[in-house]
């Protein structure tokens, strides 16, 4: 028998030949050269399955070419049932970020003007008089994301000397981001004190001394500890360190600008709280539980807040002024809580009641089983994800899809479609969560899970 990888054509013959001249017509040479180039390769590697006529090999060139002009960031539905889960993306915009950010883009804007002198001014005006306003800060700084604020605070306040931290709060965030190496990259030194799961006054007071640059309290936002355990509140830090001339830095993470506990969501202090608690710089991000973009926000006492601003880092943390336009838009929705709790997607999908849930679970399910496919609703429970209320569940609606045999390959398949649909796989059944699925897409979700069950 022959091998009948001698009989595939080469690149150039298929470039001359009838089947490349379409795609030649409308995308540049050496990208359909590319494509040609991999639908032969696909073809050496599964002869079984090498096209064998024009027809098919235009089919593969398409295929392969489709995929080179895949954009690699693509918008996904997010069925998980995770709120803000970094992996995709965190906080989806508010409308009214949308249009500031399109608006910034597309032209010039005022980011380093001062409109009134007519002269050079400064990035960082921006969002101060909002952050103030929302938060009672003295003053306040925005830089690229949370870990960047954390950093710069350290660096500005501590670099050369201690930074005191309890063993109970050397967390690791995710992605490998541990706070312990973080603060190493500050400058500071890392003082340990405590244990993991208790550290008391007297911890602090005896690590307190004139090599003290800082003490740290990292709030834990993404487990929790629970037991035979004790800690310091930030006021009574506060005090203990107004002794000693010492700042305090509080990481908190996630940036709460609103209550929820009226949705069963306590435990994870609202920004505005975290400053009156009297910390020198209080740290959170942006594109958690404010909903906004990415973003770093340092909020605190004007001195060290000043200080941080002229620290040369902070150019290399500096934010873009596409961030600044949705952050100072999301922002300014807080100046009314019931419009930014309908209004900031993250804010609205972790108060929908689950009814709503349910309903549009059992909507979508219905429409898959007319459609001849396995659907079902089921309970399911949600989460906030984003490091923020680590052991709340949200009470959620999900459609459950296909049996125990299936839930991978099916898994694989909606991640694949025109629109990748991420779900979970839990008791051996693809989940379709609907807590982080805005109502407005559900038409979506069912036409690529449609399209992907075809
Ligand atoms: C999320 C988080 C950070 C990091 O913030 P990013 O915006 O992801 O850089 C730092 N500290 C705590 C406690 C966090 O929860």
């Amino acid at each position: 028998m022959t091998d009948p990888r001698r009989a595939l054509p080469s690149v150039n013959a298929l470039l001359s030949a009838d089947v490349a001249q379409p795609f030649l017509a409308r995308a540049p040479r050496a990208l359909v050269a590319d494509a040609v180039r991999d639908a032969i390769a696909g073809a050496r590697r599964d002869p079984a399955h090498a096209p064998r006529d024009d027809r098919e090999w235009e089919a593969a060139i398409a295929t392969a070419l489709a995929a080179r002009e895949r954009r690699s960031l693509r918008p996904v539905l997010n069925a998980t049932g995770v709120v803000l889960h970094t992996n995709l993306g965190r906080a989806p915009l508010p409308q009214a970020a949308l249009d500031a950010i399109a608006e910034a883009a597309a032209g010039y804007a005022n980011l380093e003007y001062d409109l009134d002198a007519g002269t050079r001014g400064s990035r960082y005006g921006h969002c101060v008089s909002l952050l103030r306003e929302l938060t009672g800060a003295e003053d306040a700084l925005v830089v690229n994301n949370g870990a960047a604020a954390l950093v710069l605070a350290l660096d500005t306040l501590a670099a050369g000397r201690d930074a005191i931290v309890s063993r109970g709060e050397l967390v690791e965030i995710g992605g490998s981001f541990r706070i312990p190496d973080i603060m190493a990259k500050s400058g500071a030194r890392l003082v340990e004190v405590g244990t993991t799961n208790r550290t008391h006054a007297d911890d602090y007071r005896r690590a307190l001394g004139p090599t003290t640059g800082a003490v740290v309290k990292v709030h834990r936002s993404n487990f929790a500890l629970a037991g035979f355990v004790a800690d310091v509140p930030v006021r009574e830090l506060v005090a203990i360190c107004a002794e000693h001339g010492v700042p305090v830095v509080h990481d908190l993470g996630s940036g709460l600008f609103l209550s929820l506990a009226a949705f069963s969501l306590r435990g994870e202090p609202v920004a505005a709280e975290a400053v009156r608690e009297g910390a020198t710089v209080v740290t959170m991000s942006g594109d958690k539980l404010l909903g906004g973009p990415q973003a770093g926000i340092a909020l605190g006492r004007a001195d060290a807040i000043a200080r941080m601003r002229r620290n040369p880092l902070t150019r290399a943390l500096r934010v873009d002024k596409l961030t600044l336009a949705a952050l100072e838009a999301t922002l300014a929705l807080y100046r009314d809580p019931p419009r930014a709790l309908r209004e900031i997607p993250a804010l609205a999908l972790l108060t929908t009641p689950v009814e709503s849930l349910r309903a549009r679970a059992e909507a979508i399910a219905a429409a898959l089983v007319e459609a001849g496919h396995a659907a079902t609703a089921v309970p399911s429970e949600g989460s906030v994800g984003g490091g923020a209320f680590p052991t709340a569940v949200l009470p959620s609606a999900a459609v459950a899809l296909g049996g125990a045999a299936d839930a991978e390959a099916l898994d694989a398949r909606l991640r694949h479609a025109s629109v990748p649909v991420v779900g979970r796989i839990a008791d051996g059944r693809l989940l379709l969560d609907l807590r982080s699925v805005p109502a407005r897409d559900d038409p979506a979700l069912t036409a690529a899970v449609l399209a992907a069950l075809a």
